[in-house]
């Protein structure tokens, strides 16, 4: 151990291009902490969490774009050391995106060294445990439901879709959809969901079949807005059945990632698709949204979806998210 207690080495999920150059692997390793990278603020990470991205990063997907890669997009700890002004020893952060695990070591790690630009103060009312909890998953269906504000939603009116509702993004944007007043309709693949789904506030819930398939252009209104995580196909007819004037928070591609549709929607209707993004999303829109998190987010719905895993087990879990296996949202415990 070093003067300050921080370990000689930190233990991390790294992945590495495969031998013959077109895949990659990932596994557990010990790395020196003086091969950290060099950025001005060490966190030890007290928990991270698997999200959609983390399962493709682990399995082959091209997510890093530079090796050796610490995965891991999301984390949740404290500050250990500080070069900023801006945050000192003690300070309890969360860091979610900002390239991690693409062009930056992520939080899949013991201690990361992170920029002080990324964080973001823990609300006091959350843990680390709820922080990672919601993780990117549950910050992003903040972003969606916020855009949909900004379009001018406001309770009242038809019912609000959430499609991939039993995943992550879905399952917290139903629980604040519904805790916000909505009456939230939930479409999901998967039957065992449906009583998890009216715990969490669905008002409705529908096949997911409903929505696959060619259906025309313009069907009829049955949707003030919706928050869509599956792309494809069920983005296309989701778009067709938007109201008058109606909107549609993009942000997820579970299905797939092409959009075959026509202008109708826009042009007839005036609906409007809103593309969220959660990487880059803007420093002032995420304390934003972590803050609105903190207020609007039912704790026990949260601890309700959340299940706690040990760092040791992700490797395994990681296909389980690709496969539409994991129920609402996973908190990797990764330290103390
Ligand atoms: P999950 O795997 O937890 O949830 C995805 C859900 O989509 C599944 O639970 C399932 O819901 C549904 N689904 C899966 N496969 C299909 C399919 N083939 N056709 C239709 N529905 C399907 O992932 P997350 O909730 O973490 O992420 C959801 C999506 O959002 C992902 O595509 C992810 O990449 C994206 N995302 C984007 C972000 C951004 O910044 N834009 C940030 C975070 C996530 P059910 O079982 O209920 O049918």
């Amino acid at each position: 151990m070093t003067s300050t207690n921080i370990p000689d080495a930190v233990r991390s999920v790294v992945i590495r291009q495969s031998a013959d150059g077109k895949g990659t692997t990932a596994a557990f390793e010990e790395i020196p902490y003086s091969g950290l990278p060099d950025h001005d603020v060490l966190v030890k990470v007290a928990y991270s969490t698997l999200n959609y991205k983390d399962g493709m990063a682990l399995t082959g997907g091209r997510i890093a774009r530079k090796f050796p890669m610490v995965a891991g997009i999301d984390l949740a700890g404290t500050v250990v050391q500080s070069g900023s002004p801006r945050w000192k020893a003690g300070d309890k952060v969360i860091v979610n995106g900002f390239g991690l695990s693409e062009k930056h070591w992520g939080g899949y790690s013991t201690y990361q060294r992170v920029k002080s630009d990324w964080l973001v103060a823990l609300p006091p009312s959350l843990s680390m445990a709820n922080a990672m909890g919601i993780g990117t998953a549950g910050y992003t269906s903040m972003l969606c439901v916020m855009a949909l504000e900004k379009a001018g939603l406001r309770p009242g009116g038809k019912p609000v879709l959430v499609t991939g509702a039993a995943g992550g993004v879905g399952s917290i944007a139903v629980a604040l959809l519904s805790g916000l007043g909505y009456e939230v309709t939930a479409s999901t693949g998967r039957h065992e969901t449906h009583d998890y789904l009216k715990f969490l506030g669905a008002a409705h819930i529908i096949e997911r079949a409903e929505l696959t398939g060619r259906k025309p252009p313009l069907d009829s209104e049955r949707w003030e807005a919706a928050v869509d995580c599956v792309g494809g196909e069920t983005l296309a007819n989701v778009l067709a059945q938007i109201k008058y004037a109606g909107c549609v928070a993009a942000c997820g591609l579970a299905g797939g990632s092409s959009l075959h549709t026509t202008v109708l929607p826009f042009i007839l209707r005036g609906v409007g698709l809103l593309g969220v993004d959660s990487v880059m999303a803007p420093m002032g829109l995420r304390e934003q949204a972590w803050e609105r998190l903190s207020k609007d987010l039912s704790l026990e719905k949260l601890e309700q979806i959340t299940t706690v895993h040990e760092f040791g087990r992700i490797l395994d879990m990681a296909p389980d998210i690709l496969n539409g296996r994991i129920r609402g949202r996973v908190a990797l415990k990764i330290g103390e």
